[in-house]
C-alpha cells in the first residue's frame, strides 16, 4: 500500500503523473486510469521515455462508483488523485469511502445540468471521511490551490490581518489558434460565461459576466485586460478567512477569445440544455468541446508565460502593508519537461505536491479539507523544488480599483 491512483488522462493528469514519476522516493507505484485507455497508454509511453519509469494504466468510467471502488481494491493505492472532470467528484469520493482510501482533487463538484460549482456537496462528506479516518483534500491545483496556499502564507508570515485579497490569473500565452481553451473547454466555458461574483463585507455581490474590466501590468507578460469573475476558491477563502472584507478574482482574456465566445454564445453553442439533432438529444457545449482542440494538444504550440498570484492588503505590526505573491511559468519550459503547456503544468504540479504531502504524512487529518486549512510551509517549499518558484513583492499602495 504505497502507491497512487490518478484518474483522468487529460493535460493535468499527464503533468501530474510525469512529475510523480520524477519523484520515485514518494510515488513508489503509479496507476493512471481514464475513460479511454489509449490516452493513458500514450501518457505512460511519454513517462517511460522522459523518466524511465513504468506506470500502470487502466480503463475506467469514474461515474461508475462500483467500478471505481473495484479498481481501487485491485490497485490498492494509499491515495486517489482525481484529475478527471468536476462531474466525477462525488462518485470518486463515494468510491474512496467504499474502498477505504484517501482522496485529492483540483476542482469542486458541479452538476452536469447546471453551471453552478459550489463546495457544499463535497463538504457534506466531512463526517463520513472523518468516521473512516480518511482524508479528502479539495482544490489542490493552482487556482484553487496555490493561490489559496499563497493566502495562507501571507497570513502566517507577512500580514497580521488581511483586509482585502485579489487573485490575479494571467495567461499571457499564445497558441496561434483562433480559439482554444487551455483547460477542459466545457468546464472553462461554463466558468467564464457565469455571472461575476465577489465577496464584500460578508455578502456576495453579483454582476453580469465579464462586465468589469481593469488593466494590470503583469511581470514578464506586460499590461493585460483582466475581468472580474466568480471562481470557486472565493467560497472557501470567505469561509476560512472570515476577517477578509473583500475577496475578488480576476482573469485575463484576449480580444479574439472574447469575440469568439460572444459569437458562440449568441448562436447557442455554449448552451448546456439538450437540443434535438437528427433524432437524438445533444448538448451544444459538449458538441463544441468535441470539435475544439484538446488542452493536452496545445503544449507544442503555446508560447509565452502565465503569471498568477494574490495581492493582499492589511496590517503588519500596526502598519498598513500590501504584498503580492505570484508565480511566473513559461509555456515552452513546461512543455519541454512534461509535454504539456503551462496551464496544465501549473495545475498538475500542485496536485503532485499535495499528493506527496499526504503520502509522506506532512499533511494529515480525518475529514474533508480545503487546502487553505493546512500548513502552507511545506507546500511553499516544494513549489520551489518542483518547478513553480514564487516571489513576494512589496506593493507601494493597495490596488487603486
Ligand atoms: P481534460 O478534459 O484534458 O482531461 C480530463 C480527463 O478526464 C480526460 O482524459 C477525460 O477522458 C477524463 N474523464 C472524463 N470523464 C471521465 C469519466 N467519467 N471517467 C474517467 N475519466 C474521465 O481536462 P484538464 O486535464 O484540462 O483538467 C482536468 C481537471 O483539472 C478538471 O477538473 C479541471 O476543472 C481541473 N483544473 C483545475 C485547475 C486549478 O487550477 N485548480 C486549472 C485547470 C484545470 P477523455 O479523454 O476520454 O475525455
Amino acid at each position: 500500500m504505497s502507491g497512487v491512483l490518478v484518474i483522468g488522462a487529460g493535460g493535468v493528469g499527464s503533468v501530474a503523473v510525469h512529475k510523480m514519476a520524477m519523484c520515485p522516493e514518494v510515488f513508489l507505484h503509479i496507476t493512471l486510469a481514464s475513460r479511454r485507455i489509449g490516452k493513458c497508454e500514450a501518457i505512460a509511453a511519454s513517462v517511460k521515455h522522459r523518466t524511465g519509469v513504468t506506470i500502470a494504466t487502466a480503463e475506467l468510467d469514474a461515474d461508475d462508483v462500483a467500478a471505481t471502488a473495484a479498481l481501487i481494491e485491485a490497485v490498492k493505492p494509499r491515495l486517489v488523485v482525481n484529475l478527471a472532470l468536476p462531474y466525477q467528484d462525488l462518485a470518486i469520493m463515494e468510491a474512496c469511502l467504499k474502498a477505504g482510501v484517501n482522496y485529492l482533487d483540483t476542482a469542486n463538484y458541479e452538476p452536469r445540468d447546471e453551471a453552478r460549482f459550489a463546495y457544499h456537496w463535497q463538504w457534506a462528506y466531512r463526517e463520513r471521511f472523518r468516521a473512516e479516518g480518511l482524508m479528502a483534500l479539495l482544490g489542490c491545483g493552482f487556482d484553487p490551490g496555490v493561490t489559496s496556499v499563497f493566502t495562507g502564507h501571507v497570513r502566517k508570515h507577512l500580514l497580521d490581518r488581511i483586509d482585502s485579497l485579489d487573485i490575479l490569473d494571467c495567461n499571457g500565452g499564445d497558441n496561434g489558434l483562433p480559439f482554444a481553451t487551455n483547460f477542459n473547454p466545457e468546464i472553462n466555458i461554463r466558468e467564464v460565461t457565469a455571472p461575476s461574483r465577489h465577496w464584500e463585507k460578508g455578502e456576495w455581490v453579483e454582476g453580469p459576466a465579464l462586465a468589469q474590466k481593469q488593466v494590470f501590468d503583469f511581470e514578464e507578460v506586460g499590461p493585460r485586460n483582466m475581468y472580474l469573475m466568480y471562481h470557486e476558491e472565493l467560497e472557501s477563502l470567505a469561509r476560512f478567512y472570515p476577517e477578509i472584507k473583500r475577496i475578488r478574482f480576476w482573469m485575463t482574456f484576449g480580444e479574439s477569445y472574447l469575440r469568439h465566445l460572444e459569437v458562440l454564445g449568441n448562436v447557442g453553442m455554449t448552451r448546456i440544455d439538450p437540443v434535438m439533432f437528427e433524432g437524438r438529444e445533444i448538448i451544444p457545449l459538449q458538441f463544441l468541446k468535441a470539435i475544439l482542440p484538446e488542452p493536452s494538444s496545445l503544449g507544442a504550440v503555446t508560447r509565452g508565460k502565465t503569471n498568477i498570484g494574490v495581492i493582499a492588503t492589511g496590517e503588519k505590526n500596526g502598519q498598513p502593508r500590501t504584498v503580492y505573491v505570484f508565480n511566473i511559468c513559461d509555456h515552452e519550459t513546461a512543455n519541454a519537461e512534461t509535454g504539456n503547456q503551462a496551464v496544465s503544468y501549473t495545475t498538475g504540479v500542485p496536485a503532485m505536491i499535495g499528493a506527496a504531502l499526504m503520502l509522506t504524512g506532512q499533511w494529515r487529518g480525518a475529514g474533508v479539507f480545503n487546502i487553505e486549512q493546512l500548513n502552507p510551509d511545506p507546500f511553499m517549499d516544494q513549489l520551489k523544488r518542483y518547478g513553480l518558484p514564487w516571489q513576494v513583492k512589496e506593493m507601494p499602495a493597495p490596488l487603486a480599483f
